[in-house]
C-alpha cells in the first residue's frame, strides 16, 4: 500500500518496509516506519533501506526525517550513510530539508560513529581550521532519557506525539545470556500499545514485563536452534494468550514453510498497521 505522505489523522500508524531476515531475497530487511499525526520514526533503515523504502512507500528517502538505529548489523543500519549523504548534499541545500534527526542513547552514538559510520562520513568535505566532519555534522540528536529503578536498561523518548521506550535485548554474541552482557541492541514499546522486540534471542522475562498490556507484539525469529534470534520452537511455549496477539517478522525465505497455528500472522511488508484511539 502506497502512502500519500507521512503523517496520519492523528492515529498511531505502523508499516514495515521490510519483514526479513538480513540474509533474506524475499523480502527487504526488517525496517519500521511509524507515523502518527505529523510525526514520524523510521526505525532501522539497512542495506536495502532505500531500495525498500521508495519501493513499499512509493515516497522518497528524502522524506525521512527522524531514525533509530536499534543496533548495528547492516540490515538495520547499512542505509544510514547513504540517507545522511543525501541529507546534507542534495536534501538540506536543494530540497529546503531539515537535518536529520536521531533518536540515540550518548553511548550508543559513541558506537555507531566510531565502529560503522565514521569511515563514510568523516571526510566528505573538509571543513573550517581542517577539522574533519563529525557526528553532529550530519545528525541533529534527540537524547532519550534513561528510566531509573528498572531491572533493565530502559530509555523514554517522546518523537512529537510518538512515545517511545527503548529497552535493551540480548541479541549478540551468541554465547552472552543476558542483555547486561550483549552487545547495545534495543527494541521498543510504542505508545505503550505495541512491542517490537528488534533483534533478540529468545527473552521470557523481557515478554513477562511487556506482553500483557501490549495490544500487539511484532516479534524476530529463526527457523533452528541458537544463534541470535528467537527460535520459533520456543515462541511456540509461550501462553497462547500472547501468541494470539504476535506478528512474527525478521523471517527468512523459508517461512512459507513453518506452522505458526496459534499466532496473529507473519507481519506483513507494506501494509498499514492502525491503531485508534
Ligand atoms: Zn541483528
Amino acid at each position: 500500500m502506497k502512502l500519500e505522505n507521512l503523517k496520519t489523522d492523528g492515529e498511531l500508524v505502523l508499516y514495515f518496509i521490510g519483514v526479513g531476515s538480513a540474509l533474506a531475497t524475499k523480502h527487504n530487511q526488517t525496517n519500521l516506519l511509524i507515523m502518527k499525526g505529523d510525526d514520524h520514526v523510521m526505525v532501522d533503515f539497512g542495506r536495502t533501506g532505500p531500495e525498500a523504502f521508495h519501493q513499499t512507500t512509493g515516497l522518497s528517502p528524502y522524506d525521512i526525517e527522524v531514525i533509530l538505529p536499534t543496533h548495528s548489523h547492516g540490515d538495520h543500519i547499512g542505509g544510514f550513510e547513504q540517507l545522511a549523504q543525501m541529507n546534507k548534499y542534495v536534501g538540506i541545500p536543494f530540497m529546503g530539508k531539515p537535518k536529520l534527526k536521531m533518536v540515540v542513547s550518548v553511548e550508543y552514538q559513541r558506537i555507531l560513529w566510531e565502529n560503522s559510520l565514521r569511515g563514510g562520513l568523516e571526510y566528505n568535505e573538509q571543513l573550517a581550521h581542517g577539522r574533519v566532519m563529525a557526528f553532529t555534522d550530519y545528525f541533529d540528536i534527540i537524547r532519550p532519557q534513561w528510566v531509573e529503578h528498572k531491572p533493565r536498561e530502559i530509555f523514554s523518548v517522546d518523537v512529537g506525539s510518538i512515545s517511545l521506550e527503548l529497552f535493551r535485548t540480548n541479541h549478540i554474541p551468541e554465547q552472552s545470556d543476558s542483555w547486561s552482557g550483549s552487545f547495545i541492541s534495543y527494541g521498543l514499546s510504542i505508545d505503550g500499545r505495541v512491542f517490537y522486540s528488534g533483534d533478540t534471542k529468545f527473552d521470557e522475562e523481557l515478554l513477562d514485563t511487556y506482553a500483557d498490556h501490549s495490544e500487539v507484539l511484532f516479534h524476530d525469529v529463526q527457523f533452528f536452534p541458537g544463534a541470535v534470534h528467537a527460535p520459533l520452537y520456543s515462541l511456540n511455549t509461550l501462553p497462547s494468550k500472547w501468541k494470539e496477539k504476535m506478528y512474527l517478522v525478521h523471517y527468512a525465505d523459508n517461512y512459507d514453510e513453518q506452522d505458526i497455528t496459534g499466532f496473529a500472522g507473519w507481519t506483513e511488508q507494506g501494509h498499514l498497521y492502525t491503531f485508534k484511539d
